[in-house]
């Protein structure tokens, strides 16, 4: 009886004892104002938003692989370079966007396909452009002219989430080209025309969905265009979309691994993920045409510094992999090339620990996207509380959240891989002041905060990657069949 009570004792002895140890090393390796410094150069006006393929993504890259250089993370093997070639391709904006049809003449195009277009010809009303609106219509060789979204629904996010479907009736029909009629006020077209009418960015050498079917929308706010087709049902149009162009964009994923300390454990890495990418220089607003990305995702690429400079110095038990993606704003382009490329096999990467952020409006918490999904959630949540704060998970899933991250590309190949980023309880005013705005600027973040926030993120790796339990993703979960298909589970 004593014995087991004794052994009982000391057991729960050494596991605080380990604890405090790993509560100490994170200590030991952050300072605030390290972090300040950080955060102050990778989001300043010197950087200009840190756009993919800009010399200074390159700068914040260089800049980055150095720090990793002086952590002491080894460079990625065999080519011994942190440098990740990713090979992009610019599709830029056309120079002349023009709709004719009678005597009334629009430029107000918005594509929903990058096409350069020539058409002079017949076009056909569809009505809505829904299966039941080609039952009479031939619209063979020609063009089809539609109202955007559906009778019932106006709503423009839903009237978006149609286009799919109505481009593919369309081209089953067999018409060649479709254009929408919208009625959009002025202030949202001019968002909508910069995000969809810009220059785009893809990887190189991936084929476009349309197969060169053009498809735009055309605003219509008097009315005179959807008047004149569904008085005529048939009219000639003359549509000319030209000047957009492709070339070539050479960017780079900053990558480094510090190997684990256990035999057998070292075969398995833990991904700490950020993207250092942001938007660039836009739309001026108070004459600051500078979107500095302080928030998004300076920060998220200074937690995973924090960590490299943690494990390097105290490695944990399995090993470490330090990705910092280009290329998100893109798409999360950086992410979807290296999984795709990448530097160890998939299959031994048991856990990618992603950080994105957007803003934060609770500086109690950390709020971490898919944090119940995976079995790690303990080792999260225990390291948030050990300085202060409450983890806590997605409080807007029908933002899809998850879905539109870096960590994304890896769960779908089956990895666990949960988003770490500052507190927020809601995607409220105080988000989307800052929200890829001008106002994202490095002197208007809460370092106290981020200390903690960054102490937290640091221990929770520590926990996960010194866990006998492989961690996965929870029984059930949307990536959970392809998570035992990698692993052969
Ligand atoms: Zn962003």
């Amino acid at each position: 009886m004593k014995k087991i009570i004794l052994f009982i004792f000391s057991f729960s002895c050494t596991i605080i004892i380990s604890a405090q140890d790993d509560v100490e090393k994170v200590i030991s390796t952050l300072t605030k104002n390290e972090i300040e410094g950080h955060i102050y150069f990778l989001a300043s006006d010197e950087l200009k938003g840190r756009q993919t393929g800009s010399p200074e993504n390159k700068i914040a890259a260089q800049y980055l692989a150095n720090m990793l250089r002086g952590y002491g993370v080894k460079p990625i093997p065999k080519v011994n370079s942190y440098f990740q070639k990713v090979t992009l391709q610019k599709t830029s904006r056309a120079t002349k966007t023009e709709f004719k049809t009678e005597n009334i003449l629009s430029n107000n195009i918005l594509m929903i396909t990058t096409e350069n277009t020539n058409y002079k010809g017949k076009a056909v009303f569809v009505n809505y452009g829904l299966e039941e609106d080609y039952k009479n219509n031939n619209v063979k060789g020609k063009y089809v002219i539609s109202i955007i979204g559906t009778k019932e629904n106006k709503d423009l996010r839903a009237a978006l989430s149609k286009t799919k479907e109505k481009m593919k009736l369309a081209k089953q029909n067999g018409a060649i080209g479709m254009v929408e009629i919208s009625t959009i006020d002025e202030p949202t077209w001019v968002k909508m025309e910069h995000y969809f009418n810009g220059d785009k960015m893809n990887i190189s050498g991936q084929k476009k969905d349309n197969d060169g079917f053009s498809y735009s929308w055309v605003n219509d706010t008097k009315e005179e265009i959807s008047k004149l087709f569904i008085e005529n049902l048939e009219a000639d149009i003359n549509i000319t979309i030209k000047g957009i162009k492709e070339s070539a964009i050479a960017s780079q994923n900053v990558i480094g691994y510090v190997e684990g300390s256990d035999p057998k454990l070292k075969n398995e890495y833990i991904i700490y993920s950020a993207h250092y990418d942001h938007v660039g220089i836009g739309t001026a607003v108070e004459n600051d045409s500078i979107y500095n990305g302080a928030r998004d995702n300076a920060v998220g690429t200074v937690t995973v510094l924090s960590a490299a400079k943690n494990i390097a110095k105290y490695p944990t038990k399995r090993s470490a992999l330090f990705i910092l993606f280009t290329g998100e704003e893109k798409g999360l382009l950086g992410s979807k090339w290296y999984v795709n490329h990448p530097v160890f096999p998939l299959h031994q990467m048991i856990y990618c620990f992603n950080s994105d952020n957007g803003g934060y409006n609770d500086t109690t918490k950390a709020t971490i996207i898919g944090l119940n999904r995976t079995t790690a959630q303990k080792d999260i949540v225990d390291a948030a509380a050990k300085f202060g704060l409450t983890a806590i998970d997605d409080p807007a899933p029908e933002q899809g959240l998850f879905d539109r991250s870096d960590n994304v590309h890896f769960a779908i190949k089956g990895i666990p891989a949960p988003t770490f980023s500052m507190g927020f309880t809601a995607f409220d005013d105080e988000i989307t002041k800052y929200y890829h705005q001008v106002t994202d600027n490095p002197d208007t973040l809460d370092y106290e905060y981020l200390f903690k926030f960054f102490k937290s993120y640091v221990l929770a790796c520590r926990n996960i990657a010194n866990n006998p339990t492989t961690p996965f993703w929870i029984e059930g979960d949307k990536y959970y069949e392809a998570g035992k298909k990698l692993y052969q589970k």
